[in-house]
């Protein structure tokens, strides 16, 4: 079955030009874009989008970090590709993540780690409708599908 995640690339991956460079490796890794808006976030929907944190010391600091500037919101799908995405993506402090990984990479911040993705099916399912429209999700069948997962 197919599963879908949202990625967000934060305000220091777009203002250091790494934009590309994470859409790049998720696109590279086979997984299937279904959506993505530039945007602006609201201090409501930071608000909400990271609720399970309320009342932590960071809380107050990580919504302002998530509105200090536009932000790249993705959903991206594949067959496990939660636990794929949070591979990828390392550590959740810069300076902890393994070389290879994306925050490994290019982050040596606590907070400032430029790139946010779902960490379980129920919250992917909640951060996609807190984020997005069905509207603005599309379906699309890649042409390369057969010659990335091979047969089934
Ligand atoms: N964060 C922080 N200080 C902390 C823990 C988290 O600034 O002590 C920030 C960091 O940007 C992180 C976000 O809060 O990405 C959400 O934290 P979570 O534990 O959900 O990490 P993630 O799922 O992003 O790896």
């Amino acid at each position: 079955m197919s599963e879908r995640t949202l990625i967000v690339v934060k305000p220091d991956g777009v203002q250091r030009g790494l934009a590309g460079e994470i859409i790049s490796r998720f696109e590279r890794k086979g997984f299937k874009l279904a959506g993505s808006k530039f945007m602006r976030v609201s201090e409501e929907l930071a608000r909400k989008h990271y609720q399970v944190h309320e009342g932590k010391y960071f809380y107050d600091r990580l919504v302002r970090y998530i509105c200090s500037g536009p932000v790249l919101a993705m959903v991206w799908e594949a067959e496990g590709i939660i636990a794929m995405s949070r591979k990828m993506m390392g550590a959740t402090f810069g300076y902890d993540a393994e070389p290879g990984t994306i925050r490994g990479d290019y982050s040596c911040s606590k907070g400032n780690n430029l790139v946010h993705g779902s960490d379980s099916v129920e919250s992917a399912e909640f951060e996609i409708g807190l984020w997005f429209d069905e509207g603005e999700l599309v379906s699309w069948e890649p042409a390369n599908e057969h010659w990335l997962r091979g047969e089934k």
